[in-house]
């Protein structure tokens, strides 16, 4: 089956959840899936709840804190062991779904360039999946997906103080 790239973006909710339905639709299938979310670090649900399938791989290349302005080293380096990671993901051809959560964020935080996005987009094979999540997707990459989807925030009650709760945002 031929695979497509697709892309979902935006401020309005929904990016990360549409990325792990599509796992789940995948993993139902009998596909394999590998998810590699960048910035995040344990304490998501979502870590916890895929480890039922046998056929799920998530990694996290995060550092604990969100990354807020200028990234820690620390955080610099997993970006980049998850990057590399996920380049041999690609070229490895083993899973049909292959997800870089938050990939358009870790580009916009400088944890890896727009020419190394472009670049991991670059190596996906024929019959593989690539989803790339996170706000402030770059034009180049939106021009390179098959898929463009952006999440437009009419509401969100972030915006009344409503900080992520477990089980809803993570
Ligand atoms: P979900 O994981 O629920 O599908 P998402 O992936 O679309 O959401 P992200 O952009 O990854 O959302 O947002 C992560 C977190 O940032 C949210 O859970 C929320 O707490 C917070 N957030 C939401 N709206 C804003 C905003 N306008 N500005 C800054 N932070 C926000
Ligand atoms: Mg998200």
């Amino acid at each position: 089956m031929k695979g497509y790239i697709q892309v979902y973006t935006g401020n309005g909710k929904g990016k990360t959840t549409a990325s792990l339905g599509l796992a789940i639709r995948a993993a139902g299938a009998g596909l394999k899936v590998f998810i590699g979310q960048f910035l995040k670090q344990e304490d998501y649900s979502e870590i916890k709840a895929l480890s039922v399938f046998d056929n799920i791989t998530v990694e996290q290349y995060g550092a604990g804190e969100f990354v807020k302005g200028v990234p820690s080293k620390e955080e610099k380096a997993q970006a980049r062991k998850g990057y590399l990671k996920l380049c041999e993901v690609l070229k490895g051809n083993k899973h049909d779904l292959v997800i870089a959560e938050e990939g358009n964020v870790a580009v916009a935080y400088g944890l890896f360039s727009e020419e190394e996005l472009l670049a991991l987009m670059e190596l996906k094979p024929e019959n593989m999946e690539l989803v790339i999540t996170g706000r402030k997707a770059l034009q180049s990459v939106m021009d390179k997906a098959d898929l463009v989807t952006e999440m437009r925030e009419i509401k969100h009650y972030y915006h009344q103080g409503v900080a992520a709760r477990v089980g809803i945002e993570k």
